[in-house]
């Protein structure tokens, strides 16, 4: 009989991760087994051999054969410890669902979208670049290029030679949303590319997952921040493309950031690991440039110029820049109907959904607000609908107020969709299409892409998703609402967010050869992360940010834990806030500050009321021994949070 650590892929035991079973089959470290649990059964992967415990001990079921590489079962176990994790919660990530279900061997769907291309031809930054990684020991390396400076195609002869040396390359992209584009650059020279992110139905999950793990060739992988739990057995190569991007912290437990968890599995696999991105997020720079890691630069466009960008910054104060349209500019609308009358492309960016953010009484000042969340509904006039942008919950809209029966309803603030329909009054003749969160999967960048990429969409319209990344042949224009909108947010990561958001989407445009023009409407023109980042001047928004850091006491110079309870009744959150705070400063290493405790930013959520404690330490140690005494109950921790909200 032979005896087995085994991890389950529930949490069974609060605090405990594996427990001993037996088996008559000699089994593999790393092999995926089904464990009796009580009457049920469960998912486990072995850990460790172990020696005939004193107890009784239960045979394991089965088998499924199908065993993790070590790589992946070490980064697993570094996930548990780094972020004092379950690691059942883990173990999931890289167990795709549905595992023991018989299937048919069907082909996988990959998205392949030809575009003809000659071979590259590199600049001399490419060059440099290039050489650098190849030329330097496996290791973490930041790829600091401007927009259009032509990291995918670094990233594409970075994985030629990785490939060629038999070893597996992992590309990520921060949405799913830009797969499309970056699977067919790579398309033009890869056979057999290996698409992962979650909106992949179960079953192609499961084959790609089975193709990956069966196969002894090299493979190129291009997904989202769950690839990087891909059971491969040799990689040479993993990229983070637009590296800064928010959605490389997974939101949910573990949450984990993929820089760290890119960076370990390169050192399990002795591996080059790449964030490329053209605006790296200040602490990342800052900590590679303590540890002297190597630092690429491409300041140069692979596109020559011969045109530069016009750039215009609008006051939103002066009211004589809006004559014809109260929240579009008459700059902004001429910049349009030029470019519809020489078949030029614009792209409108506003990083607010619907039609208005408030919906009040003209008469007594009532606010219509979710009863759940208490932040103000968002009017959608197509759907006919309030709607919380918290917890999606959803209303009629009122014809007359609930408080005082007045019938005069006012609507202030402006989203994606009255900037749509007011574009789409002023020009009824252009074909224009809005993207963001509230598009139908048919609407989706992904399912236009070729109409955006050919330039048959004149007017794109959207949220975030349009400033990222998006390689638009046919830009004419790029328009921004409102730059000062996201900067409202108290929060130590704002200005940094709204730098690199102006950053992206003002680099969409001068990618080719025609003349182009960025129009900036603002209330605070004088703002830091709006003068910097029109100026393109990444270094000098770098010094100020990290002072505003280092002052405040923020990371990179400090780390964070956010604990935040939820509550039914606000008298239960705030007890168990006070309590916490008081058992913690009991335990706590006199190094560490507690903020708090108080109200969360969205201070009730689903009907819950929410408070929270904000630790900051000069050493993460002290923070990770606190997460054993946070209550597992009503209580959520994040280490290393990257915002406070
Ligand atoms: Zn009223
Ligand atoms: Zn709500």
């Amino acid at each position: 009989m032979h005896y087995y650590e085994v991890a389950p892929t529930a949490i069974i035991r609060p605090g405990t991760d594996t427990f001993t079973y037996s088996s008559e089959l000699a089994l593999s470290i790393g092999e995926i087994v089904v464990i009796p649990v009580g009457k049920k059964s469960y998912n486990g992967v072995v850990i460790n051999i172990s020696s005939k415990p004193k107890f009784e001990t239960k045979d394991i079921t089965t088998t499924t054969g199908k065993i993790l590489p070590k790589q992946t079962l070490e980064l697993l176990s570094w996930i548990a410890k780094y972020y004092n994790s379950p690691l059942a919660t883990c173990l999931q990530m890289a167990i795709p669902p549905g595992l023991h279900k018989k299937r048919r061997n069907k082909e996988i769907n990959t998205e392949i979208h030809p575009r003809k291309r000659t071979n590259i031809l590199f600049t001399p930054d490419q060059n440099e670049a290039i050489n650098t990684v190849n030329n330097n020991d496996p290791g973490t390396f930041i790829l600091h290029g401007v927009t259009g400076s032509g990291k995918t195609d670094v990233y594409i002869e970075l994985a030629k030679k990785t490939v060629a040396q038999d070893k597996s390359c992992l590309i990520l992209v921060p949405e799913i949303a830009l797969t499309s584009q970056i699977i067919s650059e790579f398309s033009n020279h890869f056979d057999n590319i290996l698409v992962i992110h979650s909106s992949l139905t179960e079953a192609d999950r499961h084959n790609t997952w089975q193709a990956i793990l069966s196969s002894d060739k090299p493979q190129v992988i291009i997904g989202a921040r769950s690839a990087l739990f891909s059971p491969l057995k040799k990689i040479g190569l993993i990229v983070l493309d637009e590296s800064h991007e928010s959605s490389y912290k997974q939101e949910q437990a573990p949450r984990y950031s993929s820089l760290r968890v890119a960076t370990v599995l390169g050192k399990l696999h002795d591996a080059k690991v790449v964030f490329g991105s053209a605006t790296p997020s200040i602490s990342e720079l800052y900590m590679a440039q303590k540890a002297k890691r190597p630092i690429i630069t491409m300041k140069e466009s692979a596109v020559k110029q011969e045109v530069s960008s016009d750039v215009s910054l609008i006051d939103m104060t002066k009211r004589n820049n809006f004559k014809k349209h109260r929240f579009i500019s008459d700059k902004l609308l001429q910049e349009i109907e030029n470019n519809l009358s020489k078949g030029s492309q614009t792209l409108i960016f506003h990083n607010r959904r619907g039609n208005a953010s408030t919906t009040l009484c003209s008469s007594c000042g009532w606010t219509s607000i979710c009863p759940r969340c208490y932040v103000p509904y968002t009017l959608h006039s197509d759907t006919h609908q309030l709607k919380c942008h918290i917890c999606s919950n959803t209303e009629k809209i009122p014809n007359h107020c609930p408080e005082c029966q007045n019938a005069d309803i006012i609507f202030k603030g402006y989203g994606t969709k009255l900037i749509e329909s007011e574009i789409s009054k002023i020009f009824p003749e252009a074909n224009i299409a809005r993207f963001d969160a509230d598009n139908k999967e048919i609407e989706t960048l992904r399912s236009r892409y070729s109409e955006l990429y050919s330039g048959e969409i004149d007017i794109i319209i959207g949220t975030q998703i349009v400033a990222k990344g998006l390689d638009l042949p046919k830009l004419g224009t790029v328009g921004v609402i409102q730059a000062d909108s996201g900067l409202a947010l108290p929060d130590f990561g704002t200005i940094e967010r709204n730098f690199q958001l102006l950053t992206q989407v003002i680099g969409r445009v001068g990618r080719n050869n025609t003349i182009n023009s960025v129009v900036i409407q603002t209330y605070q023109p004088t703002h830091p992360s709006i003068a910097f980042g029109i100026n393109k001047d990444y270094d000098g928004f770098y010094k100020y940010a990290l002072e505003q850091r280092k002052l405040s006491k923020f990371p990179p110079f400090t780390h964070l834990l956010k604990l935040t309870t939820s509550y039914k009744t606000e008298a239960s959150a705030i007890k168990a806030a006070r309590s916490l705070n008081l058992k913690l400063k009991k335990i706590l290493h006199p190094d560490v500050t507690v903020l708090g405790p108080v109200p969360a930013f969205y201070e009730r959520q689903f009907g819950n009321y929410r408070w929270q404690l904000v630790l900051k330490s000069p050493r993460r140690e002290y923070l990770l021994d606190v997460i054993d005494s946070v209550p597992t109950n009503n209580w959520q921790y994040e280490i290393d949070p990257t915002s406070l909200l």
